[in-house]
């Protein structure tokens, strides 16, 4: 990890042709990144729920066939789902006389 020599936050890689560039995002400063270093690209990693699901479907690809893998996308969806549907609810006691 590097740091910005100007405000000390941490630098992120970015890649610009064959080369990888580290860059400030606070205030702007790049350095080409010293070659040999295997510097990873982290900027793009997703974070959320969904991209993770993603991730996991990539790599269960390999290994289960099509029926299992839409199970188990349906499996992950059902969860997704799940935190809404309370919302709904029955509602009760709207028509009291
Ligand atoms: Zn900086």
């Amino acid at each position: 990890m590097e740091f910005c020599p100007k405000c000390e936050a941490l630098l992120l890689p970015k890649k610009e042709g064959d080369k990888v560039i580290l860059f400030c995002k606070k205030c702007g400063f790049e350095t080409e990144a010293k070659e040999g270093v295997d510097y990873k690209l982290v900027v793009n990693i997703p974070h959320t729920e969904k991209d993770k699901i993603d991730v996991i479907n990539l790599s269960v690809k390999k290994k289960v066939s099509e029926e299992e893998r839409e199970a188990f996308e349906d499996y992950y969806r059902g969860i997704e789902e799940g935190g809404e549907e309370t919302e709904e609810g029955e509602s009760e006691g709207g028509d009291y006389d």
